[in-house]
């Protein structure tokens, strides 16, 4: 019998991409290819790239060094970049690295398994999936990291212009995908086991509105439907876009069992005048309202968020007032980051760009004031008991268990039970980024 044919793929970036690579290995494994424990093992070395910021480019950029070395090792071997990179580089692409065999854009794996299934025969080299051809991948077979959780996509593409911001031009406009096809998904995962799902977009409180008029919804209604479904047990979405965040939703969030006391609101700048340069459509104090009500709603709300320091034209002013907020609101988490100009995006074109090292002292101070804040809110947990679904054991102790609470919080814990478990624990010490504790069933014997 011959040697079964391996991959290995190599996924930058966010959720979004997780999930398509989460398609991208389960297509290769029904053309009959098996996972690599390392490139250096496989034939198909799959790239899923990240265009964000500069630095996904750069990561990337350091891995095709590699992959060049393996292609001139093995010339048999493919190499498909797909991801947002491929797409905003795809004029290029095949000049700055001629050993690349096919370069596919986000929401076009079926190309690469047509492609790959074809043994590269029959369809050009450098064949893109181009963005009139996007569709959901939900059709694709899917291959889980972990049997207990899943992301589901509800839509593609986004139609917010955030002046910073390249996703829309290498997703392109929003698509919501049909609430049938949704609720499918997800009742076929909870008979799967699936207990915990993330539903995926762009901006999923806007999800629903682009639908054929006898179709139109919205959010709530997606979260009251998956709530509704026998087996899953926690909801939870990435990212609402504060604009779109209406009441209905936040009903839903409030009396939906399933879906978790968590929201990632994503920030940006807490000034006024940044918020508009960078066309969020909001304010600092319609922000703020907006957090009001949430907590008045879900009394136990844990908040996350990103927020971008440097964006041209930020004063010291301007980031005290994102300092400001940050304290208002006393984030649970936050993801920061340094604004980086993007080719073609609004923001990468205005003249005032901020100094490195002014963007560097910025961060560093948010940095401090976010993990301080954390610290604190992680702190008030210490003697309570919280809802922990087990995902494994502690990545530093093997003797420990690692799960996560409804708001979010990664917990290390003493405990006996199976990964996919809910359990309840008791919480014992804090970090700006975990809790500490016991299994509450082994504190009680
Ligand atoms: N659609 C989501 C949203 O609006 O929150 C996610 C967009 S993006 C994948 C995730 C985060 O990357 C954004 O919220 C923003 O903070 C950050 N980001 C996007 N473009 C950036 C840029 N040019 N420089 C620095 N950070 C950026
Ligand atoms: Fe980018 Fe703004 Fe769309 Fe988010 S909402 S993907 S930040 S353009």
């Amino acid at each position: 019998m011959a040697p079964m044919r391996r991959y290995f793929v190599t996924t930058f970036g966010c959720q979004m991409n997780a999930h398509d690579s989460e398609r991208i290995k389960g297509t290769l494994e029904s053309l009959g290819f098996g996972e690599a424990a390392a490139p250096e093992d496989a034939e198909v070395l799959v790239f899923n790239t990240c265009t964000i910021r500069e630095k996904p480019d750069q990561r990337f950029a350091a891995h095709m060094g590699n992959a060049k070395v393996l292609k001139q090792r093995n010339p048999d071997a493919i190499v498909a970049v797909g991801g947002c990179y491929a797409e905003a580089q795809r004029e290029r692409l095949f000049e700055l690295y001629p050993f690349v065999d096919v370069a596919f854009g986000p929401g076009t794996i079926p190309h690469l398994a047509n492609w790959i299934g074809a043994n590269g025969e029959g369809i050009a080299r450098g064949a893109f999936g181009i963005a009139e051809e996007r569709s959901f991948s939900a059709e694709l077979p899917l291959q889980r990291e972990r049997r207990f959780q899943a992301w589901v996509q509800v839509s593609m593409g986004c139609n917010s212009k955030c002046a910073y911001c390249i996703v829309p031009s290498v997703r392109g406009r929003e698509v919501s995908r049909r609430p049938g096809e949704i609720v499918a998904e997800v009742t076929r995962l909870a008979e799967e086991g699936v207990r915990e799902l993330t539903l995926l977009g762009q901006n999923v409180n806007s999800w629903g509105r682009d639908l054929l008029p006898g179709l139109r919804t919205e959010f709530g209604e997606l979260l009251r439907a998956c709530d509704a479904v026998e087996g899953i047990e926690r909801i939870r979405f990435t990212s609402p876009h504060p604009k779109d965040f209406r009441e209905p939703v936040i009903a839903a969030m409030a009396e939906c069992r399933a879906v978790c006391e968590h929201v990632h609101l994503p920030l940006q700048s807490g000034s006024s005048r940044i918020l508009k340069a960078m066309r969020r459509t909001y304010d600092a104090d319609r922000y703020l309202r907006l957090v009001d009500r949430l907590r008045d709603a879900i009394p136990d709300l844990a908040l996350g968020t990103d927020i971008i320091v440097g964006f041209p034209g930020e004063t010291d002013a301007d980031f005290e007032e994102t300092l400001r907020v940050v304290e208002a609101v006393g984030y649970d988490s936050a993801f920061t980051f340094i604004y980086s100009p993007r080719r073609g995006t609004e923001a990468a074109e205005l003249e005032a760009q901020v100094p490195d090292e002014v963007k560097h002292e910025r961060l560093e101070q948010l940095v401090d004031v976010v993990q301080r804040i954390a610290a604190d809110r992680n702190a008030e947990r210490i003697g309570g008991v919280e809802e922990v679904l087990v995902e494994g054991t502690s990545r530093t102790d093997e003797a420990l268990l690692r799960g996560r609470t409804r708001r979010n919080t990664t917990v290390v814990f003493a405990g006996e039970a199976r990964p996919g478990a809910l359990v309840d624990v008791h919480v014992e010490g804090a970090t700006s980024t975990t809790l500490r504790g016991t299994q509450a069933a082994l504190v009680a014997a």
